[in-house]
């Protein structure tokens, strides 16, 4: 799978624009959407260069799919928006052109704050 260096989130991720940004360490970082769905929208997505879940799945080390799976739940607790300290979130990967993927680096959107309703339309 060919990755995009120009894609916006790859900009982001090198600072070269700025987001709104919530959560980072090794592995994740995290901003709010910049065109919000739901009341909280907030995007997680890993630092290594893969274009979607299934690159990620096939192709990132353990190390990083952990650091990316704990990151949502850290990033969720941040929020207020996890089942530990709030009333829950949904996560959300877009994958491929069916799927409706419009940025292609591998991004988890969460959103919460209030009840999100049907799971497709
Ligand atoms: P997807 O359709 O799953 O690829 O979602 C891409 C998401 O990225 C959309 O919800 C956009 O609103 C969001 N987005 C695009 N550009 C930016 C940006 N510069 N900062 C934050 N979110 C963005």
């Amino acid at each position: 799978m060919n990755y995009n260096d120009n894609n916006i989130f790859a900009k982001i991720l090198r600072n070269e624009i700025p987001c709104q940004k919530i959560y980072e360490d090794d592995y994740i970082l995290s901003f709010y959407d910049i065109n919000p769905q739901k009341k909280i929208h907030a995007l997680v997505i890993p630092r290594g260069k893969y274009v979607n879940l299934d690159d990620f799945s096939s192709n990132a080390s353990a190390e990083e799919i952990i650091g990316l799976i704990k990151g949502i739940n850290i990033v969720a607790k941040k929020l207020g928006i996890s089942i530990h300290n709030g009333k829950g979130y949904r996560a959300l990967a877009n994958v491929g052109e069916d799927g409706g993927q419009e940025v292609p680096h591998l991004h988890f959107h969460l959103f919460g704050g209030e009840k999100i309703g049907k799971m497709v339309e």
